[in-house]
């Protein structure tokens, strides 16, 4: 192989897949980490060239540059994964302010001449492979831990060749005495290749990325509600059901409110179906921000929501159902004419394990019943029931 002739074959390649990236990228573009790996991708593909074009071009372009956009494509990289695993804005600017450093030196250096500076590029290159697949170790979890660990396998190979590729460089081509050509050198040629293989493997794992996260965005989709957002009911019976289990094995109380909103077919017929989607989705706001990390809430009718609250008893769940009350009576949304006012209808029971997760939700019902047959915008509650509802 010469290289040459590696370098035809492998610029063909990135290119097609560098445009198979940059066309899924376009088509999900909601799905921001895609876009960053296409970026990464499309300036990967611009080193490769560059590099390609060596003695054809000045070395600034050909070497300087290559070098630089290789740091740049691999920190676009990073920038996918961080969004794919930890699925948060990046807080800190430091790798930011980092990176630009290190690419200023290496440019001051590679201009003046000053020898042994490429290890400016192959030292960070490694460091932020390594950041890398660490991360991915450390936040790759549910359906992102297999094609984290893969991509961490991928980042920990292309560590291992950079390094090598960065010690013969120090070792054998700076050699100030003589003159050593490592186009022809096989270990320089067969490692560049080993690296072009893991590149491939990368563009694999970036698919893996893109399909797991459609197919997460998915299930996540089964499990919500489309107007407010809550989970649905199917979801909340999961969880309920998990939630029952764990509370029956470990005989902590499990509590469940279950909300209606009073006179909302009035509502609607005075002020229209848009202001009662208002009306609900304000609700759920609303309600999210007085329950606690792990209550969960869920739409399981028109206006009618469930909250279960984990290692609650019903004296607490009363408690906090009546906070929801006071807030949603208190609660004004705007809404064109003027704001929309309305209350809600409570009913609070605890789990007994003799009746399991259904009696539970039916007496959380006949208590919510209760509350409307009592005059509405009130919390009822069956604190204590011996006999399972029928
Ligand atoms: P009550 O106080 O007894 O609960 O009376 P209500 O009017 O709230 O109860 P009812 O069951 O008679 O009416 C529920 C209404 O909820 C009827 C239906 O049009 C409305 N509804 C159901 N789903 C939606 C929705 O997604 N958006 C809007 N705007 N209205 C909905
Ligand atoms: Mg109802
Ligand atoms: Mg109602």
């Amino acid at each position: 192989m010469d290289y040459g002739t590696y370098f035809f074959t492998n610029i063909a390649s990135v290119t097609v897949f560098t445009i198979c990236i940059g066309v899924l990228a376009w088509h999900n573009r909601s799905v921001k980490g895609m876009t960053w790996f296409a970026i990464g991708q499309a300036v990967g593909l611009a080193k490769l060239i560059l590099q390609g074009l060596e003695g054809k071009v000045p070395t600034v372009l050909s070497s300087m540059l290559a070098n630089e956009l290789y740091l740049i494509s691999v920190s676009l990289q990073f920038m996918g994964l961080h969004w794919f695993v930890v699925r948060k804005p990046m807080k800190t600017r430091w790798p930011l302010v980092a990176l630009t450093t290190v690419l200023a030196v290496y440019t001051a250096m590679f201009l003046a001449r000053i020898p042994y500076g490429g290890n400016l590029m192959n030292i960070p290159f490694v460091a932020v492979c390594g950041t890398s697949a660490l991360m991915l170790l450390r936040c790759g979890s549910g359906p992102f831990r297999g094609v984290s660990r893969a991509t961490a396998v991928i980042l920990f190979g292309e560590m291992s060749v950079a390094g090598y590729r960065a010690i013969l460089t120090n070792l054998r081509y700076m050699r100030p005495w003589e003159t050593v050509n490592a186009h022809t050198d096989p270990r320089w040629l067969y490692s560049l290749a080993g690296m072009a293989f893991l590149a491939a493997f990368m563009v694999m794992c970036d698919l893996w990325f893109l399909v797991t996260e459609l197919q997460r965005e998915l299930a996540e989709q089964a499990r919500t509600d489309p107007l407010t957002g809550a989970m649905n009911r199917r979801a909340m019976e999961e969880a309920a059901l998990r939630e029952t289990a764990r509370s029956i094995r470990f005989g902590y109380p499990l509590c469940m409110i279950m909300i209606d909103i009073d006179k909302f077919k009035h509502l609607n017929d005075t002020r229209g179906h848009a202001a009662g989607d208002y009306a609900l989705k304000a609700l759920v706001t609303e309600v999210k921000n007085l329950l606690r990390a792990q209550d969960l809430l869920a739409r399981t009718g028109g206006e009618e929501f469930a909250v279960l609250l984990p290692d609650t008893p019903a004296s607490s769940g009363v408690f906090a159902a009546e906070r929801i009350r006071r807030a949603i009576e208190a609660l004004e949304v705007p809404f064109e004419a003027g704001p929309i006012k309305f209350t809600i209808s409570a009913g609070v029971a605890q789990l007994d394990p003799a009746c399991g997760l259904e009696g539970m939700m039916r007496l959380a019902d006949e208590a919510m019943y209760e509350a409307k047959e009592q005059g509405r915008n009130l919390v009822s509650a069956r604190l204590t029931e011996a006999i399972c509802p029928a």
